[in-house]
């Protein structure tokens, strides 16, 4: 009985989330979760498993290997109990790759971005932030206590502005390499050369374009030749082109001490599983040894472009604007009836007015695969044209 009143008591106080519920239903903005099963015959055009190596021989032993050797958990904070030799030998191997000095692993690209952006501006600071970064990104502003501008997308002037008319002394600019609702690129040359005539120091968040962009994949930064510039700190996920979970910053040696004492999400979070670091260690050398998957995410993209009728891709996204949530969602639906798996964008996720299909290319589609994929959604996508309101 006491549980009964109890129970009662904690209804009445979440009433409100019934109506929430309803506004979001009318919205045609409910969430789902939909487990995958084992078996999934669906045709993956959703997920960020980039390169394909999620199921990889040698990723998958090198999960198994870590496994064996150091436990099923980090078993505490990196301080602590939690950085093994591994996770020290995965840092050198990502700052090698990418060209920059030093990395520091975290438990999430999220907590990357929140540790990074925290650590390196703070009250009395000011950060400029591109209005489509991504939500951890956002969410590290939020967090940050420092003075926010938004700038328009990627707007290099907006941020100049920003820059030269700020009264604080240090400046912190914040972009996505690689945008990943739209899978556009970022200014880099530009905003960099911004940043050094006003003293701030550039943030790029490379989740989408490690393994895409750059020379065998080794980022946008590489691409444009910014390679180990000081004054630019790279963060970037292992749960998309490197097949596994977490999160990095990579830079100078000076950045990576200051986030060792100071990055909260480093110092108060669990670190990386063995696992994790050990499946992340092998898809990089993958990676490195087979630069073709590059190549093919690219040529990939461009395929599902060429069939969507979209601009011809910069990355592995290639977005659907289908603009209405529930015909988004309807177009997603029919995709997966037919076997095949595309990501749906609705608000907040993306602008209101700009619901979409997300499609992620990948590296190992074959010619089978695309060919299914093409009738499908050469299908879906003009029965929507009917469909849709004028
Ligand atoms: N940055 C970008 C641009 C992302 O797309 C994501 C993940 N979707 C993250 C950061 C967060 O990375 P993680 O999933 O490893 O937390």
């Amino acid at each position: 009985m006491g549980t009964e009143r109890a129970g009662g008591a904690a209804c009445d106080a979440l009433s409100w989330l019934d109506d929430v519920e309803r506004e979001r239903q009318a919205a045609g903005l409910r969430r789902e979760l939909r487990p995958r099963g084992v078996a999934d015959p669906l045709i993956d055009l959703a997920s960020n498993d980039y390169l394909g190596l999620v199921r990889h021989p040698r990723v998958l032993a090198g999960a198994m290997d870590a496994l064996n050797r150091w436990g099923s958990g980090a078993t505490g904070s990196r301080l602590v109990t939690g950085t093994t030799s591994d996770h020290e030998m995965l840092e050198r191997e990502l700052a090698e790759f990418v060209g920059a000095e030093s990395g520091l692993v975290f438990a999430s690209g999220y907590a990357a971005n929140l540790g990074a952006v925290t650590a390196l501006s703070g009250r009395g600071s000011l950060i400029v932030s591109d209005a489509g970064c991504h939500a951890s990104l956002v969410d590290a502003c939020r967090l940050s206590r420092a003075r926010v501008v938004v700038a328009p997308h990627t707007d290099v002037e907006s941020v100049a502005r920003a820059l030269s008319e700020r009264t604080e002394e240090r400046a912190l600019v914040l972009t996505d390499s690689v945008f990943s609702a739209d899978g556009d690129l970022a200014p880099l040359l530009e905003l960099h050369r911004v940043c050094r005539e006003h003293r701030a120091v550039l943030l790029v968040d490379e989740a989408h374009a490690i393994g895409v962009r750059g020379r065998g994949g080794r980022g946008l930064v590489e691409e444009v030749g910014l390679a180990g510039a000081p004054d630019i700190v790279v963060t970037a996920t292992l749960s998309k082109s490197l097949a596994s979970q977490g999160g990095v910053v990579l830079g100078s040696a000076k950045v990576r001490a200051h986030l060792v004492d100071a990055a909260r999400t480093f110092i108060f979070d669990t670190g990386l599983a063995p696992a994790a670091v050990g499946a992340a260690r092998a898809a990089l050398s993958v990676l490195i040894r087979e630069p073709e998957r590059v190549t093919a995410v690219l040529d990939r993209a461009r395929k599902l472009a060429r069939i969507t009728g979209s601009d011809e891709p910069s990355s592995a996204v290639v977005p659907v604007i289908l603009g209405d949530p529930d015909v988004a969602l309807a177009a997603a639906t029919a995709c997966r009836e037919r076997g095949l798996h595309v990501g749906c964008f609705r608000p907040p996720s993306v602008p209101y007015g700009t619901s979409r299909l997300r499609l992620t290319a990948r590296a190992t589609i074959d010619a089978d695969e695309m060919s299914r994929i093409e009738s499908i959604l050469s299908e879906v996508l003009s029965d929507r044209m009917v469909a849709a309101p004028a």
